[in-house]
């Protein structure tokens, strides 16, 4: 994106910072659930009250979940890293400081990759760098109304990770593409649930233009508080456009937080940034550092499941898939490992190739199951297990159902939970193959249809479809459309 001012080319530049949750269950300094949505004031203790004399206990999972966001970035993550205290006073922060790091951040480096339509219509390749990315408490959640400040603790000592961008993105729709691609990395590594509602992926984003070509950066505002993809794009343009303005008129750009006014469409004020805040930041005494043996780094790193990035590429290379389906079957990790599933299983009971398979699998899990997968944050629930779906389009490719008929098996899956086999089995819908069967049905319904009969031999052979669906209708759906046809053909032929 570019802006203007008195007629030169301005550049806009923007750093992230990402604040996600890490998908444990208990906080990151004691034992009290992270469940969202429980009665405020509920789920806390003296520890993440900070009430004096109680003593913070890592998190061993937190601590792992971080680590493995850094392999799953392409971090150094670092075998020793450091909790400091970092102070300030504010209704949400009751022990008067943030456990987080600074100077010995758990990860260092990485980049997240993601592609960006660019100007002329084609697809970018971009790579943006990261600072680091170091683990911290979530503070409470204050809430201001009718002139009072009401504070919720349940959130205080939540397990965080801010994932911190260099200043290499250079349009709201780079950011968001960004922020797209990292919360899919994170939640495909099982690290973070991606929900932006519950402000379980939040982002700040700082903005600043300068001229084209310029190497010095024009002071940053920093917009917090921005819930939605969308929100980030259009707070990011808004700004830049805002700065640009100020330039233009002649003054200059202060150093602030800011919101986003989605009425207004603009960002206003949230606080000055002028006076450098002092954290008064020193390692936390109650914490010894973080230490990582080389086997345990190593199991981390092994234990990184193949992400969407690398699954896309490998279906289309080996199942065939087209870029589409397979960003569809990537759209949540439950449903891609679901669709793997129901590949390898119809691959194997029906001793089909793969991209055979796959292609069958792929149909059938995005005009069938989709619809019914109802995810929340890293978990889904679909309709049948994997294997029942494999199952039942096994029962298709060995004919013993038609399309038609596994649909009807699939709608009694749903229904009450039986498998394929079972059903078919109980209610005979094994597709009739036997040819006597089957012509003994033609006889009758050519029979019946001497009208049909005599314009087929008069030449309109189209009126055999009719034929079939009448022996279809009179079958149930159960003959196989192929002898139904041959035997149609050697009675009217
Ligand atoms: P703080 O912790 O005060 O927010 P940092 O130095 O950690 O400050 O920077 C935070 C973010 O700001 C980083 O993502 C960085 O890339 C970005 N950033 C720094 N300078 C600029 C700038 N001039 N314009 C845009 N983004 C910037
Ligand atoms: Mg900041
Ligand atoms: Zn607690």
């Amino acid at each position: 994106m570019r802006v203007e001012v008195g007629g030169v080319p301005y550049e806009v530049v923007i750093g992230l910072e990402v604040h996600a949750q890490l998908a444990t269950r208990t906080k990151l300094f004691c034992g009290c659930p992270t469940e969202y949505g429980a009665a405020p004031n509920t789920q806390i203790c003296p520890v993440c009250l900070g009430l004096p004399g109680a003593l913070p206990v890592p998190n061993a999972r937190a601590l792992e979940l971080a680590a493995r966001a850094g392999f799953a970035l392409g971090c150094d993550v670092r075998p020793r890293s450091v909790f400091a205290r970092k102070s300030y006073f504010y209704p949400d922060l009751a022990k008067g400081y943030q456990i987080s790091q600074l100077d010995e951040p758990l990860n260092l480096g990485g980049e997240v990759r993601f592609s960006v339509e660019s100007g002329s219509g084609l697809r970018e390749e971009r790579r943006v760098r990261l600072t680091r990315i170091h683990v911290e408490e979530d503070a409470a959640k204050s809430t201001h109304a009718g002139g009072r400040t009401v504070v919720d603790f349940n959130r205080a000592g939540t397990p965080l990770i801010e994932i911190v961008s260099e200043p290499e993105l250079r349009s709201g729709a780079e950011a968001e593409a960004y922020l797209k691609a990292l919360r899919e990395v994170l939640m495909f590594a099982g690290v973070n649930d991606g929900n932006l509602e519950q402000g379980s992926f939040r982002c700040d984003a700082n903005v600043s233009i300068r001229p084209e070509g310029q190497e010095a950066f024009g002071t940053r505002v920093e917009l917090k508080n921005l819930n939605s993809f969308r929100f980030v794009r259009l707070a990011i343009e808004g700004e830049a456009r805002r700065q640009a303005l100020l330039l233009e008129s002649g003054e200059a750009v202060r150093q602030e937080t800011r919101g986003w006014d989605e009425g207004r469409q603009s960002t206003y004020p949230l606080r000055s940034k002028e006076e450098a805040e002092d954290y008064r930041y020193f390692p936390d005494p109650d914490l010894p550092p973080v230490v990582f043996d080389e086997a345990t780094l190593a199991a981390y790193r092994g234990a990184t499941p193949e992400l969407a990035t690398a699954r896309r590429a490998r279906w289309q290379a080996e199942l065939g898939l087209t870029e589409y389906d397979a960003g569809v079957l990537t759209g949540h990790p439950e449903v891609a490992s679901y669709f793997e599933q129901v590949a390898s299983g119809l691959a194997s009971r029906a001793t089909l190739g793969l991209a055979v398979a796959g292609k069958k699998a792929a149909n059938f899990v995005q005009a069938e199951i989709l619809g019914y997968v109802e995810a929340a944050g890293l978990e889904a629930t679909f309709p049948a297990p994997a294997a029942e779906i494999a199952a039942l389009l096994a029962l298709v490719e060995a004919g013993t159902i038609n399309g038609k008929i596994a649909k009807e098996v699939f709608a009694t899956m749903r229904a009450n939970g039986e498998g394929a086999e079972v059903i078919v089995a109980r209610e005979g819908l094994a597709q009739v193959t036997d040819s006597g069967a089957i012509e003994a049905v033609v006889d009758e319904v050519l029979a019946a249809s001497a009208a049909q009969v005599a314009q087929y031999r008069a030449g309109k052979t189209a009126v055999i479809g009719y034929f079939v669906g009448q022996v279809m209708k009179a079958t149930k759906g159960r003959a196989s459309p192929a002898e139904v046809q041959a035997a149609l053909r050697r009675k009217l032929d």
